[in-house]
């Protein structure tokens, strides 16, 4: 058992307990928003019925000096990436289409080309990063160590989610007298989680920023997203807490709807059901970060004519390559982090050797297949046991692991390798155990209705992943302001190698510190 695990931890319940502490969960995710959209009600535009996020029945333990260091560190991330997203020189040598992984990665390639267009016209004032910084423990040590999965810089999701499966679990756990049953269940071992508010505070500050009354902010969304109640909580919250207006809309509608004044460079939208068109101040994207959401190559003009605008972009093109993984490799490369928290810049706010060593610390090795020659694909193929390869893509089921790797490799010529980079696995502590809640699919939904049990929960041995979110409002080299807004967990059973809830091999989780 790993050191930060307590006894009795998840509670070891009857089959008659279990159902019912499940019906308890459901019922409570359905009455407060803990919702997920059906896949039968992908195609039709107004869904009559929900079905609640895939959740654990229990919180996960986490070591508390752990987590506080996470919640600490995001600041020094918030910082890093809005500088990295200033510096086009780097983006350029790193990400682009000449030297960079651009040049080898069509979608990446096709990305940076718009912003080489667009970026010389005018400078962008301002711009918006919402963040998540993902994490696993590592066990190799003892006690486990903090390691970073990724950094995320664009669409970062279940913010809103989480909020809600922190307050869940709260409710199971005093509702059913658990609380006190163990010294590690008290109200101060579950930290608050006020991402909700926390991600609107910050599209709510460059919502002040730009500064033109009446103006609203653009959800740009995927067609059927199925995680829509995530994205529908923070428009009521900046509604209801800000009096900031959301007009939400998919690529295709923006194609039709959406308008730049090419001298003021105003976004104006005009839609069936608003009766004068309105200015934009912000758009946040919860599209565009993959391939299919431009099918054409008037997508992509849309796109950079949304980078053409004043709006403040979330995420700005150069922001969106800054969470490429090929950047998150090159900055494990000797002085590059030097590069961006200890600018000889005076102007600038350096950050310690301490916190600098403290970054470093929670990485994993990595490094490209573009290394020395051949040497980056030799080393990836003789380790490839301890390994996952990634590409530059966002939304989970992308990477390669383990043993598929040589084969893989395989398949790829010498230039299209180059898009990959190797990174060392992360290890989790092993022996934990929890209750995955997923809602019934259609098949089970029938054999309910015959009155049969579905199959809707499972105990399994499982691992869980923390993230940190936060925001930075930015420009013109410098960094306004920036917040730690709050965390997420999910978790997964023990042999997926992948997480991600949205494909389907997580669920949504707390956590209880320990
Ligand atoms: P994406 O941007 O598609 O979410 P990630 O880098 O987060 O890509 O990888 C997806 C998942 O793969 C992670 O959530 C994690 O579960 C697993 N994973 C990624 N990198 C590692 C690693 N180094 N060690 C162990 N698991 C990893
Ligand atoms: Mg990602
Ligand atoms: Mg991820």
């Amino acid at each position: 058992m790993p050191p930060f695990a307590f006894s009795n931890w998840p509670p070891s319940l009857s089959e008659d307990q279990l159902q019912e502490l499940t019906l308890i969960a459901t019922s409570y995710a359905l009455s407060h928003g803990l919702l997920y959209l059906p896949v039968a009600a992908k195609q039709p535009p107004a869904p009559s019925s929900a079905i609640h996020a895939p959740l654990s029945l229990f919180p996960s333990p986490f070591p508390r000096q752990l987590f506080e260091q996470a919640q600490k560190l995001q600041h020094i991330y918030n910082t890093l990436y809005a500088r990295i997203a200033m510096d086009e020189d780097f983006l350029d040598e790193v990400m682009g289409a000449v030297d960079g992984v651009g040049a080898v990665d069509e979608f990446v390639g096709q990305l940076w080309k718009g912003w080489k267009q667009v970026r010389d016209e005018d400078a962008v004032p301002l711009q918006l990063g919402l963040f998540r910084s993902d994490y696993l423990l590592h066990s190799t040590s003892d006690p486990p160590s903090l390691k970073q999965v990724e950094f995320n810089t664009i669409s970062s999701s279940f913010g809103t989610l989480s909020d809600r499966v922190a307050g869940l679990h709260r409710y199971i756990l005093f509702a059913n007298g658990y609380y006190d049953s163990s010294p590690h269940l008290k109200a101060e071992n579950f930290p608050p989680n006020n991402t909700t508010a926390g991600l609107a505070q910050g599209l709510a500050a460059a919502h002040e920023a730009y500064n033109v009354p009446g103006s609203s902010v653009l959800f740009v969304v995927q067609p059927g997203e199925r995680n829509v109640f995530d994205q529908r909580w923070l428009e009521y919250e900046l509604l209801e807490r800000h009096s900031i207006k959301v007009i939400r809309q998919t690529m295709s509608d923006l194609a039709q709807t959406a308008s730049i004044d090419l001298n003021t460079k105003v976004l104006t939208i005009k839609t069936a059901t608003l009766s004068t068109p309105v200015e934009i101040s912000t758009i946040y994207f919860r599209a565009c970060y993959t391939p299919t959401d431009f099918p054409d190559s008037a997508a992509y003009e849309l796109r950079f004519l949304l980078e053409r605008s004043r709006a403040i972009k979330c995420p700005s093109i150069p922001l969106q390559l800054a969470g490429g993984k090929k950047v998150q490799q090159v900055l494990c490369q000797p002085g590059i982090l030097e590069r961006f928290l200890t600018p000889a810049d005076a102007s600038t706010s350096s950050f310690s050797q301490e916190d600098i060593s403290e970054l470093r610390a929670s990485w994993m090795y990595m490094w490209g297949m573009d290394l020395n020659g051949d040497e980056g694909v030799e080393k990836a193929l003789t380790n490839h046991g301890k390994l996952v390869l990634k590409p530059q893509r966002e939304g989970g089921g992308n990477n390669v692991y383990k043993a598929s790797i040589p084969p893989f490799l395989r398949t790829l010529d010498a230039s299209e390798r180059q898009a990959w980079i190797a990174m060392e696995l992360i290890e989790p502590p092993e022996g934990l155990g929890g209750y995955l809640v997923r809602a019934a699919g259609p098949e089970q939904q029938r054999r309910e209705h015959e009155g049969e049990q579905a199959d809707k929960v499972v105990r399994a041995d499982v691992v869980s992943e923390l993230g940190i979110f936060g925001w930075a409002l930015f420009g013109l080299g410098k960094v306004n302001r920036d917040e730690e807004v709050g965390w997420l967990v999910r978790t997964k059973g023990k042999d997926s190698d992948e997480g991600g809830v949205a494909t389907g091999f997580s669920v949504l989780d707390s956590l209880v510190l320990v």
